[in-house]
């Protein structure tokens, strides 16, 4: 099964995201993108790819240490910028630092759970909000419609263990679904 570890923000700052988003979504163009919903918004801390079956309980063990270690923090969705001409998300502000030594944790507990953690991004805490389909598309506008944005502060209480459902092949319009197969509490 497709595994990742993220922090899933409250409701409150993700209605206040969709709303903006509204204005994106009144740019030109807007509807050669396939845009998410607050249903599918989450920051991702670590990747883990296809985890076999027998693998899940050693990663759960190695997660929970992970939240067992870590400390609570704050945060608020902000800002925007984009990955290239593919990619509009919408950042985070706040104790990042705690944000990324999370997702270093995270990151960790896949590596000794024994997950081949290979490819590594450089971290961007981020939200996806829309992804390019096909053609050429200047991305800036978006970005720039996100400048300034600032939601509501909330603190990272938890770790969610999300597994992916891909798209059905084929399916115009289709979305991946994720499942929060497990949380555990920062009590660091
Ligand atoms: P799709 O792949 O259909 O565009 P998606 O990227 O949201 O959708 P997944 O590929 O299952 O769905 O990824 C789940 C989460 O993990 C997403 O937040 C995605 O950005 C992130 N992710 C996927 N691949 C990587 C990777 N190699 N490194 C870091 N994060 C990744
Ligand atoms: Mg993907």
């Amino acid at each position: 099964m497709r595994l990742f570890a993220a922090v899933l923000p409250p409701a409150h700052p993700l209605g206040q995201l969709a709303e903006r988003m509204g204005r994106l979504r009144e740019l030109p163009d807007a509807d050669r993108l396939r845009w998410t919903g607050p249903d599918d918004w989450h920051f991702t801390l670590a990747f883990y790819g296809e985890v076999p079956e027998e693998a899940l309980p050693e990663l759960q063990e190695r997660l929970g240490r992970a939240a067992h270690r870590c400390a609570a923090y704050e945060l608020r969705i902000a800002g925007g910028g984009r990955f290239g001409d593919r990619v509009v998300w919408a950042g985070a502000d706040g104790d990042r630092p705690a944000m990324r030594r999370l997702a270093d944790a995270a990151e960790a507990a896949g590596r000794r759970a024994g997950l081949p953690m290979g490819e590594h991004r450089p971290y961007t805490p981020h939200l996806t909000l829309a992804r390019k389909r096909t053609g050429r598309l200047d991305l800036v506008p978006y970005a720039a419609a996100l400048a300034g944005f600032s939601g509501s502060a909330w603190t990272v209480t938890e770790l969610a263990l999300m597994r992916s459902h891909p798209p059905a092949p084929g399916v115009p319009g289709s979305r991946p679904r994720y499942e929060p197969l497990a949380r555990w509490r920062l009590e660091g």
